[in-house]
């Protein structure tokens, strides 16, 4: 069987695009990654979504939005693109070891939490250190915690934890913060949280568990100790292009597209926060799922397939 089109990602981008593919009858087949929903199921209260005057839950976002896509014929499978032949029909290759074939192919992975790269993150991953305020939050009850990072992410994360910890000091490698105003004064302005300008972290310690960090002031080089229990990493994202060998990326692995979502690859399109470096916000990237399906559709009534 050849699909007519073939989705890769489950987030609200991929989601958005299955809706407008089902409801064009394409029967779009959705390859859901294994972070089923993608990045809003990390979040708390999606507060800036159109349509939801006091905000709604990320997971139940995205879990309305899947419901929308199956209940106009969109299937969905937990797997994984490994490989893509390009050609008349592209053939994927997933991790499962199956084989499937379309005629088109929208690309909406998405990207994925960036780590420090420091040897002993490795070490505390999972005992201390984490990128999802949202999942792990609640075991820092009682403790205090760093949040790494100087965008909206730090800032929401941030002031999330300060339901669960004593005290949260966020640690930013420069003097001011790239988030959003009204989320940085949120943070600011918040008595449990603290910031340290320009200091990364160079070094996690403890024994079994996080006791603590080293720190390094990007601008003297002194380099000191700080204690926490938690070390909360919001340092952005890395794009999930690894599977795509003839697509056309920038420098950070960002696929490139044109106004239309079309790639450099005849029928592959790709829309979300994988080809995103400006905007990456859910609404965005639900639009840009929406008009890779419109461009679907354009392009199999092009070669004649209905
Ligand atoms: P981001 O805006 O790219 O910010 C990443 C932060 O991490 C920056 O402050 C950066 O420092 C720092 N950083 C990067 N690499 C680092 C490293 N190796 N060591 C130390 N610090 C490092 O990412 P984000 O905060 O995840 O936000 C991504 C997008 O999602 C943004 O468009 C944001 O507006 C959006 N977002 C929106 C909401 C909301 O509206 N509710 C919530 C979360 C995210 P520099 O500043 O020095 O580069």
């Amino acid at each position: 069987m050849i699909h007519n089109v073939v989705i890769l990602g489950s987030g609200i981008a991929g989601l958005t695009a299955a809706v407008y593919a089902a409801r064009a009858n394409l029967h779009p087949l959705v390859i859901s990654g294994y972070e089923e929903g993608g990045q809003l199921t990390l979040t708390t209260d999606v507060e800036n979504f159109p349509g939801f005057e006091n905000g709604i839950g990320g997971t139940e976002l995205v879990q309305q939005a899947r419901k929308q896509a199956e209940r106009f014929g969109t299937t969905f499978k937990f797997d994984r693109v490994m490989d893509i032949e390009h050609g008349d029909v592209h053939t994927l290759q997933l991790e499962s070891g199956d084989t499937v074939q379309a005629h088109s192919i929208i690309v909406a992975t998405g990207a994925s939490a960036r780590w420090l790269n420091i040897a002993s993150e490795e070490k505390f991953k999972g005992r201390g250190v984490t990128t999802c305020a949202t999942c792990d939050g609640a075991f820092y009850k009682g403790k205090e915690v760093i949040v790494i990072g100087g965008g909206d992410s730090a800032m929401e994360e941030a002031t999330f934890l300060t339901k669960f910890a004593t005290k949260v000091t966020i640690v930013h490698r420069r003097d001011e913060f790239r988030a959003s105003k009204i989320m940085q004064d949120r943070a600011l302005n918040h008595e449990k949280i603290d910031v340290l300008w320009n200091k990364e972290v160079i070094e996690i310690t403890g024994d079994n568990f996080v006791d603590g960090v080293m720190l390094k002031d990007t601008v003297t080089g002194e380099e000191t100790p700080f204690s926490c229990q938690g070390v909360f990493l919001a340092i952005g994202h890395i794009p999930n292009t690894f599977f795509l060998k003839h697509v056309s990326k920038d420098d950070h692995g960002y696929i490139l597209t044109d106004r239309y979502m079309h790639t450099n690859v005849d029928g592959l399109f790709a829309a979300g926060d994988v080809q995103d470096t400006r905007y990456r916000q859910a609404i965005t990237a639900a639009g840009s799922g929406c008009a890779a399906a419109l461009e679907v559709e354009h392009y199999l009534v092009g070669k004649g397939i209905e």
